[in-house]
This record gives C-alpha cells, structure tokens and sequence, in this order.
C-alpha cells in the first residue's frame, strides 16, 4: 500500500504497470488407454478468462480458495506456465508470445517469491551463493559489485551479512521467507508475485513478513500481484482485492469496497468465515465442495454451492458487470439486465 515512493513521469505512474485481458490456462490430462480409444479430450480450465491490471506502487491481492486458479495465474504472470488464450502486457509491453531470451529482460523486472520458503531455495548452496544465481543468470555485475548487491538485498530485508556463508536450514522459517524475498530482490525488479508469501509462517512471524513487505514497497515503489486465501492477510497489504472461483474473477475492485462490502454471494461466504468477521456478519456455510475444473458446471460456475442460485445462473455465466466506480461483480443478482427473470 505505498503513499509515495519513486519518481516516474505522471502517465507513466497511471498507466498499468501489468494487464492481463482474457487469460485462459488449459493443461490436457493424461487420458488414460480407454479414454484415448474412445477419443476423449480432457482439459482442466485452470484459468478461465481472466482480465486485470496493475499499477506500480499498488498491491492486487487475488483471493480464492485452493485449486481456484490463483497460483496457476501468478505463475503464467512470470511465464513458468504459458498462457492457452489472452494477452499480458508488462511495462505497455505485449509480452505474451515472447521467446525464453526475449522474455529474459522482462523477467528481471518481474520476480516472484514462493510459498514455502524452504523447498524454494536450494538448501545445498549458501545464501550468498542463492542470492548470486539471479545475478549470473541475468549477466549483471563483477564479483565485488554482485557481493555489494547481494550485502544490500540482505540488509533489505534484514538480515545480517555475516549470514552470507550460511545455508538455509541454519535459519528459521521467517527467516528463510525474508531470504526468498532478498533474492528477488537482488535484481531491482519493478514488480513481485506474492504466492501465499506468509501462509506457512506462524502469525507473529506473519505479520513481521508484511510489515517488512509493505516497508519495502514503501521505500522501492514495488507492484504486488499477493496471492493469498486468508483474506485477513491480504484486507491489510491490498490496495485492490480479485477474488476467484473456478478460474473466473467473480468480483473484483477496491480492497476496502469488496473486503467492506462484498457483493458476490461467494465473497460473502469467504469473509463471513474470517474470524472477527462473524460478529458483523452471519456465516455463509458453502454447501459442497470445488467443482472439479475438467468439468467446470456450465452457467454461474459458482451455481453448485450457492444459496442463491435460480434457474437461469444454471443456464447462464454472468459477465463481471461495474457497480460503481472500478468495483465489479459477476452474479445474476446485481445485473439490472436480468434481475426481472431472476425474480421471476
Ligand atoms: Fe449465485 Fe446465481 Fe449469482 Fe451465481 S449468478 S452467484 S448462482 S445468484
């Protein structure tokens, strides 16, 4: 949630540092001999047309339960996974259908810090030589300037360079996230791809992670994609919040609109069951589990499980309609076009 930080000519501070319009992910499946014969296609709809954008110096939180997509959508934002359909733009850049050389530049302004903090760094190389690796690859720097770059990564993040020689399980689980985060760091990217950065840590380890987050953002004007499912989390770190069910963006918008007043039905049920949300509001128990998302319920994906659900959202999928100024919702019940026959 940065108020300030680096200077950058009016249109380009305004203009999306990220866009994302119409991103589908697909993987086939392994079909099996019986399937093959019968000529079966399975597909699983990972993501499923997904539009957004983001401005530098703000954090898009992208909320949903697990398998909803979100993962999958932070991965493909720093091309591990290539999209199936859609177009993103970097910088006001399509960089879409780059080659894995042209992509390279990119992807140094564009860095990504995982979940698990300890399976992601390599627990055979010390930190030094962890922090070093982005800076090889992306030919940056002589020995003496990649060991200045990597002591203020370091110091970034706040840990001591004397730790340099160290390996990863010499370090605490907070500790290894702020590391995974220094090595992202260490290429001055413009942009992070938070997934699910403090859900492995414990709460008052949490939310020294988050302050050390939105400081960084504070002082280096960072963009945050911080793909998260414990919405408490993201309510304190998001500018904007996406929430996603089933591949889809099901409302999105400012954070303090569609975390203080939600407005899809599955939004509602997500907040209704955060702790010191209940007070405020009554809880929304969700029948059923996910779909699966080889077989995505045709109409409102979110049909199966909803309390709401009438004739037409089985027959139907609601389009993200605007409410009011940039927040928007995808749900039968808001759109004044098809209120009439949902009442009927
Ligand atoms: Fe529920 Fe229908 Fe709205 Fe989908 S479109 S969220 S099923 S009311």
């Amino acid at each position: 949630m940065n108020q300030g930080k680096v200077l950058q000519p009016m249109d380009k501070q305004d203009a999306p540092l990220l866009s994302a319009q119409g991103i589908k992910v697909h993987f086939p499946v392994d079909q099996g001999f019986w399937s093959r014969l019968r000529g079966e296609k399975r597909v699983v709809h990972a993501v499923d047309g997904v539009d957004f954008s983001l401005r530098r110096g703000r954090t898009l939180g992208l909320v949903g339960e697990s398998g909803c997509g979100k993962t999958t959508l932070g991965k493909t934002i720093v091309r591990l996974y290539q999209p199936t359909a859609g177009v993103l733009h970097f910088d006001g850049k399509d960089v879409t259908n780059l080659s894995a050389s042209e992509f390279l530049p990119v992807r140094r302004q564009l860095q990504m810090v995982f979940q698990d903090p300890y399976s992601s760094l390599n627990r055979r190389k010390t930190v030094g030589q962890i922090l070093a690796r982005p800076l090889q690859i992306h030919g940056i720097g002589t020995r003496g300037e990649r060991a200045n770059l990597i002591e203020e990564a370091l110091n970034a993040v706040g840990i001591d360079r004397s730790h340099v020689n160290r390996f990863p399980h010499e370090f605490s689980g907070g500790q290894r996230q702020r590391i995974g985060i220094a090595r992202a760091l260490v290429l001055d990217p413009e942009m992070l791809v938070l997934d699910e950065p403090v859900s492995a840590l414990d709460v008052s380890i949490q939310a020294q992670i988050l302050n050390l987050l939105m400081d960084l953002q504070e002082r280096k004007g960072f963009a945050y994609l911080f793909i998260a499912h414990d919405l408490s989390v993201v309510k304190r770190i998001s500018d904007d919040v996406a929430v996603m069910y089933l591949g889809r963006i099901v409302e999105q918008g400012p954070a303090r609109e569609v975390l203080g007043d939600p407005q899809h039905p599955y939004t509602q049920a997500l907040l209704s069951a955060v702790p010191g949300q209940q007070r405020r509001r009554e809880r929304i128990i969700l029948r059923g589990t996910v779909p699966s998302p080889i077989h995505p319920p045709p109409g409102c994906r979110f049909h199966t499980r909803c309390p709401f659900t009438k004739d037409l959202c089985r027959r139907v999928e609601p389009q993200l309609i605007t409410l009011a100024g940039e927040h928007k919702v995808a749900c039968h019940l808001l759109d004044s076009s098809v209120a009439a026959e949902m009442a009927g």
